[in-house]
């Protein structure tokens, strides 16, 4: 996500100076894009997903407010803070332009220090409000998502699977004796425990869209979108053994003598009947069995084809 770095602007306007002399203006500042009609002004702004769109209201063919209007339509765009800029001065244009979801309105022939003003004003509340998304979706201690937002991937994800009919790996993964080594060593070196197993959960996934999601105190949930179960399990057991491998000391495990998780997982095949709660149970299940089996292990379900049929696996 983009929370730092340079912010893009994208200016929609069909009269070449006011072009020119916005984009000289911003340049030093933001990335600058620009578009001479409405048409254009809406390719660019789905293909860069500006932060901030300056647009003119009167452009022949699609003027300022149809393009806002089509933003709005488009899930993708509908979110960009737009800035209308007008010849038409009268305050009922302008109380169009913010009914119809602007974040503001500037009057033509404009002030220079009064854009960059309002740019600048506009554009560090888009920061904010990404800064709130972002804390919104992640976990405070660990940093990893947070169990909201696993349940919206989730689900988009499962979906995803069963339309393209790919397989989805999910696992998830519990320190064994994590109360004892509270217990043992106190609450603030749990949490570093917790943070130093996050960061190798993290850095053990392999792709852009796996996903490693805080579920419960000391459960971490594992999102593969496209992967095979084998491929999964693989990924899975490397991480659990990166974890031993920190050699994180636990007196108290009756495992061993350093902190160790146990994990289950399973993997939808994409053409299975079965719900996103029945793989999350599955794999739940095959948690259990391995905390059962001994703790320190991972136990994944068998393959589709190797199970009995199910029945009542609908959602
Ligand atoms: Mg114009």
């Amino acid at each position: 996500m983009n929370l730092v770095g340079t912010q893009k602007v994208l200016v929609a306007d069909d009269d070449t100076v006011n072009r020119q002399v916005l984009a000289e203006l911003l340049k030093p500042e933001y990335t600058v894009l620009l578009a001479k009609n409405g048409e254009q002004a809406l390719e660019r702004a789905a293909r860069h997903l500006p932060d901030l769109i300056l647009l003119d209201v009167m452009m022949p063919d699609m003027d300022g407010y149809q393009v806002l209007r089509s933003l709005r339509a488009d899930e993708q765009t509908a979110n960009i803070a737009v800035i209308f800029i007008s010849g038409l001065g009268r305050p009922e244009d302008e109380a169009i332009g913010l009914k119809m979801g602007a974040a503001d309105y500037i009057a033509k022939p404009f002030n220079e220090t009064v854009v960059m003003a309002r740019v600048a004003m506009q554009l560090q509340m888009v920061r904010q409000r990404r800064m709130l998304e972002h804390l919104a979706h992640v976990d405070g201690l660990t940093e990893l998502a947070n169990r909201r937002r696993f349940d919206e991937v989730y689900e988009t994800e499962w979906q995803r699977s069963r339309r393209n009919g790919r397989p989805l790996s999910l696992a998830l993964l519990d320190i064994d004796s994590f109360k004892q080594y509270n217990d043992h060593y106190g609450h603030p070196a749990g949490d570093r425990a917790l943070r130093a197993v996050a960061r190798a959960v993290s850095s053990g996934l392999r792709r852009p869209a796996d996903l490693a999601a805080r579920y419960g105190g000391e459960e971490v949930v594992l999102l593969m979108p496209d992967t095979e179960a084998a491929q999964a399990q693989q990924v899975v057991s490397a991480i659990c053994a990166a974890i031993a491998a920190l050699q994180i000391q636990h007196e108290a495990s009756s495992v061993a003598p350093m902190l160790t998780v146990s994990a289950g997982g399973a993997t939808l095949n994409g053409t299975a009947e079965e719900s996103c709660s029945d793989l999350f149970c599955a794999a739940d299940t095959l948690l259990y069995q391995a905390k059962k089996a001994g703790r320190n292990r991972v136990l994944w379900r068998a393959a589709a084809a190797d199970l009995p049929p199910q029945s009542g696996a609908q959602p």
